[in-house]
């Protein structure tokens, strides 16, 4: 496989089905964008938003990093994920945030692998996950019978969870939901069953 030739003929492809079949909708996308969903997904290539959900140009701002994680406002670390809330949320307006977390995710497994005495074996990985760690604390405790899979995938679920409660650190989001202009939704996408589920708070 050329890699030009793949992302070239993938473009052409858009072209020829999407863009040329909806000049309007692109004419009007050029003047701007009005999302009503901000998505947070994982990086993982089998959960890309647009795919799963049918999400047209301009429809979903969207955030993907490793194990959809939404870190706490802090202004002095993870300042790419505070500029890209702070704009969905002060200037887009998007009325809907969603957390969206998937099955057998590799970002959660390194947050249950890693070592209790906390040392590290990689550069990044384990300092992003641990965003998480309150997700980590609540399985390891509460299903400690379960198999490592089984309480992987309880992570992933509470993960989301504690990523929703770390957007509402963000004083516009605050902001939002107390004005009821904004919403956030988690969600769970299983590929092995191929099964969607959302939840409100
Ligand atoms: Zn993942």
């Amino acid at each position: 496989m050329d890699p030009i030739k793949r992302l070239q003929s993938g473009f052409e492809h858009f072209k020829k089905e999407t863009y040329e079949k909806k000049p309007d909708v692109f004419r009007t996308l050029a003047d701007g964008q009005s999302p009503k969903f901000m998505v947070f997904a994982c990086a993982d290539s089998r959960v890309c938003p647009s795919v799963l959900f049918n999400f047209a140009p301009g429809e979903a701002f969207m955030v993907r990093n490793i194990a959809n994680m939404v870190p706490p406002y802090d202004k002095t670390k993870y300042t790419g994920v505070g500029a890209a809330v702070e704009y969905a949320v002060r200037h887009l307006k998007v009325e809907n945030i969603v957390v969206i977390g998937h099955s057998r995710c590799g970002g959660i497994k390194g947050l249950m692998s890693i070592k209790d005495d906390g040392s590290s074996s990689s550069d990044f990985i384990e300092d992003w996950v641990k965003i998480c760690m309150p997700a980590r604390e609540k399985v390891k405790s509460s299903c400690s019978e379960l198999a490592f899979p089984d309480q992987c995938t309880k992570c992933e679920k509470e993960a989301v969870n504690v990523s929703l409660d770390n957007l509402k650190t963000y004083p516009f989001v605050k902001e939002a939901l107390e004005k009821k202009t904004l919403a956030v939704y988690g969600g769970y996408y299983d590929f092995v069953s191929g099964d969607f589920e959302a939840w409100t708070v």
